[in-house]
């Protein structure tokens, strides 16, 4: 029989509408070069596809390493950063400890507590959507979790909490995961202390700079922690395509992927500039790659049905903060598409 704790669960939501001009999940808007994609068609085709890959993914694990700065020995992969929460929440403390995270946040830091059947500690985001650091350590006090998520820059607010904020809540003992999915367009992280420290680990991803397809995501800590969290990793858990994809992709066209979020970054700055002369709606800084809002006027569920209608995407987050939606960051084109059917909607209700 399925027990009462997974009954509970509510199904996890994704995005899957169609629509022309797609901005609702925080990918990249990446178009890789013909020559580019046919040297990748070219690797596909020699994986012998009735092997297992290599359960240790050792050649990805190396050039991300060198991508980003550290050793293969700091680093546990994962099919996407999800598993590697769900791998955090099943490793760190006791099923009878709770798991921390200042909401509204990414909805995965709870689920996996929920799935295991571990207390959901959650404290609302102050009005800067900064940590609400006299209610968290009350909270913290009293209920003791073992571990805390914080997305760094948070998703869906787009901003990066107070470094002293996350740091004060580490020092009551509790496991600190800063979750830099969005690293590459803040320039903010936790790296150093992650490699420091026992009780940090940083999560990235390769889903938010092009490769959200292949599902590689990456946990990065010290060699000790990282021994141990891979013990709970499943074998073959990054699929042969992905390494061969990723491999290509990071050791020789990653400036195509370093000019496309350098262009993302440019492009954050424009339509939030754009966004600020409308009336109806505010919107809030963002060191994402997408922008949070709120409808003033309209319902935030009728904004996002009108923006359909003109053929835009968006994410309505309404049921989680009152008429707030989120807008990834895309190519020149879409944000005008998007920019264009905001306009309209908002000036002709
Ligand atoms: N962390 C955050 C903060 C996210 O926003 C997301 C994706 N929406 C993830 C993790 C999951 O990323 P992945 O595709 O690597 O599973």
């Amino acid at each position: 029989m399925i027990s009462k704790r997974v009954r509970e669960l509510a199904p996890y939501k994704t995005e899957t509408t169609e629509a022309k001009v797609r901005l609702s999940s925080n990918e990249l808007s990446l178009q890789l070069p013909e020559d580019v994609k046919k040297r990748i068609g070219e690797e596909v085709s020699r994986i012998p596809f009735n092997r297992y890959p290599d359960p240790e993914a050792r050649e990805l694990k190396e050039v991300i390493a060198l991508r980003f700065g550290v050793k293969p020995e700091n680093i546990v992969l994962g099919n996407g950063s999800d598993e590697l929460i769900y791998y955090l929440s099943i490793a760190v403390g006791e099923f009878s400890s709770g798991v921390f995270c200042p909401v509204p946040t990414f909805s995965m830091y709870s689920i996996s507590a929920q799935v295991l059947g571990r207390e959901r500690i959650e404290v609302r985001l102050n009005e800067e959507f900064d940590i609400d650091l006299q209610k968290s350590l009350e909270v913290i006090r009293k209920k003791k979790p073992a571990l805390a998520y914080f997305a760094y820059p948070n998703n869906p607010t787009g901003n990066c909490f107070s470094e002293e904020g996350i740091r004060a809540i580490r020092n009551q003992g509790v496991f600190t995961i800063v979750d830099e999915a969005y690293y590459h367009y803040s320039g903010k992280t936790f790296l150093k202390e992650a490699l420091e420290r026992e009780d940090t680990v940083v999560l990235r991803t390769l889903s938010k700079i092009g490769m959200a397809g292949l599902r590689v995501g990456i946990l990065i800590g010290k060699e000790e922690v990282v021994k141990e969290i891979n013990k709970i990793r499943l074998p073959f858990n990054i699929t042969y395509p992905s390494q061969v994809i990723a491999v290509l992709i990071l050791r020789d066209f990653y400036h195509i992927i370093e000019e496309a979020i350098q262009t993302v970054i440019s492009e954050r700055q424009r339509v939030y500039k754009e966004m600020l002369k409308m009336e109806g709606i505010r919107v809030y800084p963002s060191e994402a790659n997408f922008i949070f809002f709120k409808s003033l006027y309209l319902s935030g569920d009728e904004l996002y049905k009108r923006l359909l209608r003109k053929g835009v995407l968006v994410r309505n987050f309404s049921y989680m903060v009152a008429n707030c939606l989120r807008v990834s960051i895309g190519e020149r084109e879409e944000n005008d598409a998007f920019l264009q059917a905001l306009h309209e909607v908002l000036t002709t209700s």
